[in-house]
């Protein structure tokens, strides 16, 4: 009996295995890399979180997102990232839907940077939530060098002076990068 159910049972494992790894895999493509970050908590990031999107942005603007969450958290303000790093096959994506989405290359550049121009993809950038967060940023954020850099973009923000600085004037939106 034990040496016939051994053998069958082989297949069933076998298929076991194979839908597991189906699923682990269909779970992977569901999460593209450097995908906009759903949830509304952005972790600790003084230690790796496992998250791409986040433990590849630049250590300095990760420990001035820090300090500045942490202030923000005393008035009653709270602050997370809706995008940081990102590769670049994913702005490019970003970069394409905004071509169909606004029709010509100039406007899209407007609101979505190119793989070659957007300071997302070398970690430099982060875009922080929600509304009031963004706007405590826009106010109190060159105490930690924190500076909106375009007019038209609330959300985006750079290390762009030193700690206690003065940021420099924002650009009218991104299309002055080309
Ligand atoms: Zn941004």
């Amino acid at each position: 009996m034990t040496t016939n159910r051994v053998p069958s049972l082989r297949p069933l494992a076998a298929i076991v295995l194979a839908l597991g790894l189906l699923a682990l895999g269909c779970r992977a493509a569901d999460v593209p890399v450097g995908s906009l970050l759903s949830s509304s908590e952005t972790p600790d990031l003084s230690r790796p979180t496992g998250k791409p999107e986040l433990d590849r942005i630049d250590p300095d603007l990760r420990a001035a997102f820090e300090s500045a969450r942490a202030d923000a958290a005393r008035d009653g303000v709270r602050l997370h990232i809706t995008s940081g790093w990102r590769s670049r096959a994913h702005q490019e994506r970003l970069f394409e839907d905004a071509l169909v989405k606004y029709g010509s290359a100039e406007e899209a550049n407007r609101w979505v940077a190119t793989p070659d121009t957007s300071a997302h993809v070398t970690g430099d950038a982060i875009d922080i939530g929600p509304t009031d967060g963004a706007i405590w940023v826009g106010q109190h954020g060159s105490a930690y060098g924190l500076c909106q850099t375009f007019a038209n973009e609330i959300w985006h923000f750079e290390l762009l002076t030193e700690p206690g600085g003065t940021c420099p004037d924002m650009l009218a939106d991104g299309s002055a990068l080309r």
